[in-house]
């Protein structure tokens, strides 16, 4: 079956200039990356600040072109698609909706919006349209003439989802559509993402730094480190199986009682790593508490197995960590 998204191969690099007269140097958003998201999918891409999850769902919004390799919509280049067709399959709910919402419409003009940028229907089959996608993300028809400043965050995340879902996508990528609100607020955004998936058979790309919030919604989880995929795997299989020391880290942090703390600095002992200085060999060695000299010098290559996929030396039955282990005490 043809996935609905697919990366293939993508490298996403980006020159960044240090200072007024620094040299330019290279930072690789994404190296390498393949992914592919089917009907069905509430695909949870997990990582930190910095790891480049923002940038794949640019890459599969077509809102930013890769540097290299392929992004393919139901088996074709997402620029071979027409907008209206891309929009009707695919729709974002992005981080901060009081950012992304424009103070001065009102909320029936800014769910509006897509239909009338795509020209769907005239304007009272649109103001119809508005109205059942309302009542849908369970906002009453008095807020229709409310401004995003008249709304709580939970209020104006619903407004977002509305204005996504108005289009009637089978897609949505959600870039941290809970981040910004109180622990209270998020599980309820987060069970009206689980009713919408069953009410309209969505398909959901969910990217968050918090695997807590993932496992509510999640059938497979990928998790991304500077730029890659270093495991990926059923949702299930994660978080009782987790195989690759970043997953397990990443899961001991879900279990600290501090919701502020982004990065489990308590599991790894220090900060993620500057994404445009990379650490050489396993980007990773720094931070892994099972880290041996291969792993300083040695870029783990992907394994695929029944289990999925692991990128670390560990699972790779070709790679001597008992011997390299034995090297870096001599
Ligand atoms: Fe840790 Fe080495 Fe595996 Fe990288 S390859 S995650 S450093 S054990
Ligand atoms: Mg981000």
């Amino acid at each position: 079956e043809t996935p609905f998204l697919e990366l293939r191969n993508v490298t996403k690099t980006y020159k960044i200039k240090q200072g007024l007269f620094g040299e330019t140097k290279s930072l690789n958003a994404l190296k390498d990356l393949s992914l592919k998201l089917s009907k069905g999918d509430v695909l949870g891409l997990v990582g930190e600040s910095g790891c480049g999850k923002s940038t794949l769902a640019k890459i599969l919004l077509g809102l930013e072109a890769p540097t290299s390799g392929k992004v393919l919509v139901d088996g074709t280049p997402i620029g071979g698609h027409d907008r209206l067709a891309l929009a009707r399959r695919i729709q974002p709910i992005f981080q901060d909706p009081y950012s992304s919402l424009n103070p001065r419409k009102t909320i029936q003009d800014l769910i509006a919006l897509p239909l009338r940028v795509h020209k769907v229907g005239d304007e009272a089959s649109r103001t119809k349209a508005v109205r059942e996608i309302l009542d849908v993300v369970g906002l009453p028809s008095r807020v229709l003439t409310n401004y995003p400043s008249q709304m709580s965050g939970g209020q104006r995340q619903r407004v977002a989802i509305a204005r996504a879902l108005v289009m009637r996508p089978q897609i949505v990528i959600c870039d941290e559509p809970t981040s910004a609100l109180d622990v209270s607020v998020q599980s309820q955004i987060l069970n009206l993402l689980g009713d919408l998936r069953q009410e309209f058979g969505l398909t959901y790309l969910f990217i968050s730094h918090d695997l807590a919030v993932v496992e509510h919604l999640a059938t497979q989880v990928a998790v991304m480190y500077l730029g890659r995929i270093v495991e990926e795997t059923d949702a299930a299989a994660l978080f009782d199986n987790a195989r690759h020391p970043y997953s397990q880290a990443l899961l001991k942090s879900v279990l600290t009682p501090d919701p502020a703390m982004e990065v489990p600095d308590t599991q790894l002992g220090m900060a993620y790593p500057n994404p445009i200085d990379p650490p050489s060999g396993c980007h990773f060695h720094p931070r892994c508490p099972q880290a041996t000299a291969l792993c300083k010098t040695q870029t783990p290559r992907p394994i695929t197995d029944t289990q999925g996929l692991v990128e670390c030396h560990l699972h790779d039955p070709k790679a001597d960590m008992a011997q390299t282990a034995q090297e870096a005490l001599t």
